[in-house]
């Protein structure tokens, strides 16, 4: 019979398919005694689930290629290494169970490998990977992170972080439900990026059966659970003629009377190019570039690497502005080289500008890429550090660019509330701002954006977040100097105009959503916009404040 579940939508469109789940970390097996009888059948059990996992990680390299080629294909040696397999059948012959001879073979593996110097020590995250691979075949548990299927799915999980979804295959994902995340967290980015429907903060989505139909509404966040054949084609009718009703619009952003509002798209890499491209981007308002950092947490990629990727993405727009911000490390982003792994609060801790701040080795490195990436590309480089707190921090990432030889705009990301409040100061030290407004709603509300029961205080639409905007923009003007947004706000087509009346000079945002932002801005003139922003301002809660908004843009 048909349900219907409740949560937050963050990506427009409608997905229809199975459940699959991310599948979690492999808890450690016990440790049991088996009787001598059982000895040659789970040594039996161990050689196939080591075989098993052999061959599955090597059909995925070959799927995969490139790099990922090679890396699957070293875990697949891994899990073939003959000691290994001894290993295991001793511990099994000593009357361990087959899962806990695996989990206890490969502990004194990894401590040799650990022991063994930076490179080995850099695999250690690899050979853990094998295991719980072979630990969860053995268990007959899902495999820990993206599912396997050669199906499209809708993947659902308690929350999904920048590592586990580098390795998502797009043609297969439907769309996303989770049960943690509020409109800000990173499944909810990375739905718009991948342009899949997505529901988060939804209550009881980890207990939905694998494999049942469902359908997700990522406009209304409701979840329908096996939905009737009616329901389905209702809400396929509807995400139709609504994707019909963007064909019209092209060109660049700008209200119907023309007030121009460059309209830029938030990339993780060179693979989110063509979408930007696609969509009409008219440049990029944030390159997140720490997804290049976060398939090896030991050390940073190489300058080559970073100069590879910073030169594709420049050379994709060459006649627009491609704004990469810095790496932003820590918090829900961790890199071992970089993180401290003993903050009690990790959001408030040394994350961001002050950890490159406390590694300067690393933020030269990336300048020094950047720098050699624009040379005799048209395209206008502008740098940005993220969790920019005062005048002092901008100053230091001001000096460092310099120090580098940078030959581009830099900028700051305002993400924590001091930099909004004391803008004008942060701006006698660089040349723009950009609000991330996904971080200082965070900050303002004291409201974790990776936890859903607190996902109320993470709606863009608060008036104290729309304050604080108007402060920075306002400092902005005051000084001429450009004041975007990137943060998840800009995605809003309603909150777009708002943010315009507000004085926000340019919008960033997933290229899935630049159709509906654009369309919308050129049905209204800037002074409704002004006069949105108004409104918006006056209302004292979020759902207010999107009434008020959306009254006075009806208005003429
Ligand atoms: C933000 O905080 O709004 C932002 C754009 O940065 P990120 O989402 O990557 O933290
Ligand atoms: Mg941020």
């Amino acid at each position: 019979m048909e349900t219907t579940l409740r949560g937050v939508g963050v990506s427009h469109g409608v997905a229809i398919g199975g459940v699959r789940h991310m599948g979690t970390a492999v808890l450690e097996p016990a440790a049991r005694q088996i009787p001598s009888e059982e000895v040659p059948r789970e040594q039996r059990r161990a050689r196939q689930a080591l075989d098993a996992v052999a061959v599955d990680l090597t059909a995925r390299g070959r799927l995969a290629g490139g790099d990922a080629q090679a890396v699957l294909e070293a875990q697949a040696l891994m899990a073939q290494d003959p000691e290994l397999t001894a290993d295991v059948e001793r511990r099994i012959a000593a009357g361990s169970s087959a899962e806990r001879a695996v989990y206890d073979a490969f502990a004194s593996y990894r401590a040799l490998l650990a022991a063994a110097g930076e490179y080995l020590a850099g695999r250690v995250a690899d050979l853990d990977d094998v295991r719980d691979r072979i630990v969860a075949r053995l268990l007959g548990v899902p495999m820990p992170g993206v599912p396997d299927s050669d199906e499209p799915y809708v993947l659902v999980a308690r929350d999904l972080a920048p590592a586990d979804t580098a390795l998502l295959d797009p043609s297969l994902v439907l769309g996303f439900v989770t049960e943690e995340g509020g409109p800000t967290s990173h499944s909810a980015i990375l739905a718009r990026a991948l342009g899949v429907p997505a529901v988060v903060a939804l209550p009881g989505a980890t207990d939905l059966a694998e494999g049942t139909v469902v359908a997700v509404d990522g406009g209304s966040g409701e979840v329908f659970v096996a939905p009737s054949s009616t329901k389905r084609s209702e809400l396929t009718t509807a995400a139709a003629a609504r994707k019909a009703a963007l064909a019209g619009s092209s060109g660049p952003g700008r209200t119907a009377d023309g007030h121009r509002v460059p309209l830029l798209a938030n990339v993780g890499g060179p693979a989110d190019v063509p979408a930007a491209v696609a969509a009409g981007a008219e440049g990029v308002g944030l390159f997140r570039t720490e997804f290049l950092f976060l398939d090896d947490s030991v050390r940073a990629p190489s300058e080559e690497k970073q100069f590879a990727a910073y030169r594709e993405v420049l050379a994709a727009f060459p006649e627009g502005r491609v704004v990469v911000r810095v790496l932003d490390a820590g918090a829900d982003k961790r890199l071992d080289f970089l993180t401290p792994a003993d903050e009690p609060n990790p959001a408030l801790g040394v994350r961001g500008l002050r950890s490159l701040l406390a590694h300067p080795d690393v933020l030269r490195t990336q300048l020094r890429a950047l720098a050699r990436a624009s040379e005799g590309l048209p395209a206008r480089l502008e740098v940005m550090a993220p969790m920019v707190a005062d005048r002092q921090d901008a100053k230091a990432f001001a000096d460092a660019c310099r120090a580098a030889g940078l030959a581009a705009e830099f900028g700051v990301m305002v993400e924590i509330p001091s930099a909004a409040l004391r803008a004008r100061s942060v701006l006698r030290e660089v040349g723009f701002l950009s609000l991330g407004t996904n971080d200082l709603a965070q900050y303002t509300f004291a409201a974790d954006r990776q936890v859903g029961a607190v996902a109320r205080w993470q709606d863009p639409w608060q008036p104290a977040l729309l304050d604080l905007v108007a402060f920075a923009a306002e400092a902005a003007m005051a000084e001429d100097k450009g004041c975007g947004v990137c943060g998840e706000a800009a995605a809003d087509p309603l909150l777009a105009c708002v943010l315009v009346g507000l004085g926000i000079s340019s919008l960033s945002m997933g290229a899935a959503s630049i159709p509906y932002v654009r369309a919308t801005l050129a049905r209204h003139t800037l002074a409704q916009c002004g006069r949105a922003a108004t409104a918006a301002r006056a209302a004292d809660r979020a759902a207010d404040a999107r009434q008020a908004a959306q009254a006075a843009l009806s208005a003429a």
